[in-house]
C-alpha cells in the first residue's frame, strides 16, 4: 500500500523545537485536513513530508524509503507541494510554461515535452479552472490567481500524494469551491491522497476524510472526521482556545462557527 509515515517525527530550528513525536500516516487514497493555530508547526510538517526539511529526530517514509535517502526527482514523481501563498516567488514564465515545468520529473534533462506532457498540462489548466489564464506572466497575477496556478503545476505533476499549504486563502468563495471540486475529482478519479492544511474548518470537514490537529508542535487529534466531529466543538475549542458552536444543515452538513474568546 502506497503511503507517507512519519515515525516519531520531531524537528527544531536552532534549537527550538517546533514538532514534537509526530507518528501518523496517511493511505493512498485519503484525505487529511491539517489544523492548528498559527505558528503550530503545520508549514513545517508538510516541508518534513516532503523532504524540504530533515526531521531532528525520527523519520519520514514515503512508500516504505525514507526521504532522507530519496532522490529529489523520485519524491517529485510522488509528492506534489503547492507552499503558502506569502512572500510569492514570481518566476518570469507564462503560468502554461511554469504548469509544464512541474512536469520536470518525468522528463530527461534536456528533452522536449511529449505529448503526455502537453495532454497532463492541459488537463491540469481545465481543471483548476485556470485555461483563460494560459499565456499570461506568472508574475502578473492576482493573489488568488497565481494561487490556482501553484494548484496547476501541482495538479500536472500527477503524483500519488498532493501536499496543499493553505491552498484557499487568498480565493473568493467561488473560487474556494473550485479547489474543493479539485480535490473531489482528483481523489476520485487519481486515487490521489491530499494533504491539506488550512484554517478553514468547514473546508478542511468538507472534503477530508480524516483530521491531525497540530497543538503546539505536538498531536491533538489524529483520526477520522466521524470520530472528530462526534466531539467537534471541544477538539476545536482545545486547538484555538476558541469557543465553538455548530448548526446542522442538512443530515451530512454541519457548520462550525466560533463564538468567542475566553476559555
Ligand atoms: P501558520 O498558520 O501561521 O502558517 P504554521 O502552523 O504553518 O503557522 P510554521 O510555519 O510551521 O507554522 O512555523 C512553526 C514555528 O516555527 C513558528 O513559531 C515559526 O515562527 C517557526 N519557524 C518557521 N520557519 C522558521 C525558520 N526558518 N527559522 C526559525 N523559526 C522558524
Ligand atoms: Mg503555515
Amino acid at each position: 500500500m502506497q503511503a507517507i509515515t512519519t515515525k516519531e517525527l520531531t524537528f527544531s530550528y536552532q534549537g527550538k523545537t517546533i514538532l514534537e513525536n509526530i507518528s501518523f500516516s496517511v493511505k493512498r487514497g485519503e484525505t487529511w485536513a491539517v489544523i492548528g493555530r498559527n505558528g503550530a508547526g503545520k508549514s513545517t510538517l508538510l516541508k518534513c513530508l516532503c523532504g524540504l526539511l530533515k526531521p531532528s529526530s525520527g523519520n519520514v517514509f514515503i512508500d516504505g524509503n525514507s526521504v532522507s535517502k530519496l532522490k529529489t526527482r523520485d519524491i517529485a514523481k510522488s509528492t506534489a507541494y503547492v507552499p503558502q501563498g506569502s512572500g510569492r516567488l514570481a518566476p518570469p514564465f507564462t503560468v502554461r510554461e511554469y504548469v509544464l515545468m512541474a512536469r520536470f520529473p518525468y522528463r530527461i534533462f534536456g528533452s522536449l515535452p511529449d505529448e503526455n506532457d502537453k495532454k497532463r498540462v492541459d488537463e491540469a489548466l481545465i481543471l483548476t479552472g485556470t485555461g483563460h489564464l494560459s499565456e499570461r506572466i506568472m508574475g502578473t497575477l492576482s493573489a488568488g490567481e497565481f494561487q490556482a496556478a501553484l494548484l496547476a503545476g501541482a495538479v500536472a505533476q500527477d503524483t500519488p500524494f498532493l501536499l496543499l499549504d493553505e491552498p484557499t486563502t487568498y480565493l473568493d468563495p467561488c473560487h474556494q469551491e473550485n479547489v474543493r471540486l479539485v480535490i473531489e475529482r482528483i481523489h476520485a478519479c487519481r486515487h490521489t491522497a491530499v494533504i491539506t492544511v488550512t484554517h478553514d474548518i468547514n473546508f478542511a470537514l468538507s472534503c477530508h476524510n480524516n483530521v491531525l490537529s497540530l497543538i503546539d508542535g505536538k498531536t491533538g487529534f489524529c483520526g477520522s472526521k466521524e470520530s472528530f466531529c462526534d466531539h467537534a466543538a471541544e477538539h476545536l475549542s482545545k486547538v484555538f482556545s476558541v469557543k465553538f458552536g455548530s448548526a446542522a444543515l442538512s443530515e451530512d452538513k454541519i457548520l462550525y462557527f466560533t463564538r468567542g474568546v475566553g476559555l
